[in-house]
């Protein structure tokens, strides 16, 4: 069978995140140190991002949360660090379309970005509370994501990308999001991303047995639907989170 390895790359960190903002209404007052993931997805014939990352520092600070972004950190300057030329990456999968994991589509000419239908609609015209999440049309602005609308390859649902590869439909945290699971040598690893956006919601923070959703969600039961689904993927998975340090512990998945 095919397997690949995973590379987390912090895009940047924003310095004193709102813990609530990750576990829902627990903690609220605690700041932590919240890196921005994206994944770098290697095969024998595959070279996938599982997003893209984040802004720089000054759009961050005049649209969003102040956030830390050092040189090494810049989205393009991380992968070819790691050996790999924007125009080597063939495959982008967003987990859904907030500006901190689509912002830097457009870099990356070469590559296919694979989204949910349902993803797509609510971007363009989201609740308000999740407009400057999105960048969206109704504060005037373009939704980084558009600037590479050209590639967009719109899936419904669960879909199999190729041998190995799965988005899994999630919704919850957005209605159109995605979870990605991948085959290792390990087994496998399910890229959850802001589904699970600290592990410790799915491991220990628990609410009435059950994993703590995100505190930034659109619909609480769907959530709690996916939660369940995913119950027994990840069991048998290693989560890969949207935003919690731990997943730094390691420079690639399967660890060495
Ligand atoms: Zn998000």
């Amino acid at each position: 069978m095919e397997t690949y390895t995973i590379r987390p790359i912090c895009a940047g960190i924003f310095g004193a995140a709102e813990k609530s903002n990750f576990s829902y209404q627990k903690d609220a007052g605690t700041k932590l140190a919240a890196p921005i993931l994206m994944y770098l997805v290697q095969g024998r014939d595959t070279c996938m991002l599982v997003d893209t990352g984040c802004c720089g520092e000054a759009w961050a600070a005049q649209y969003h949360h102040p956030l830390t972004q050092t040189p090494e950190m810049e989205p393009v300057r991380a992968l070819r660090d790691l050996g790999v030329e924007p125009e080597e990456v063939t495959v982008i999968v967003n987990t859904h379309l907030h500006w901190d994991h689509c912002f830097n589509n457009h870099r990356f000419p070469n590559a296919r970005i694979y989204v949910q239908r349902r993803e797509v609609e609510f971007a363009l015209a989201p609740v308000p509370t999740q407009y400057t999440y999105y960048e969206s049309p109704q504060l005037g602005m373009t939704p980084p994501w558009a600037k590479a609308m050209d590639r967009l390859e719109v899936v419904d649902g669960d879909f199999r990308l190729q041998e190995g590869i799965d988005l899994l439909f999630a919704p919850g945290h957005t209605p159109g999001f995605q979870c990605v699971r991948i085959q290792t040598e390990d087994g496998p690893y399910l890229i959850a991303s802001d589904c699970v956006g600290l592990i410790e919601n799915w491991e220990e923070n628990l609410t009435h047995g059950l994993p703590t959703p995100s505190g930034i969600h659109v619909d609480l039961r769907e959530y709690y639907d996916t939660i369940r689904r995913l119950l027994p993927l990840a069991d048998a998975a290693h989560i890969l989170p949207g935003h919690d340090a731990r997943a730094l512990e390691h420079s690639v998945y399967p660890p060495r």
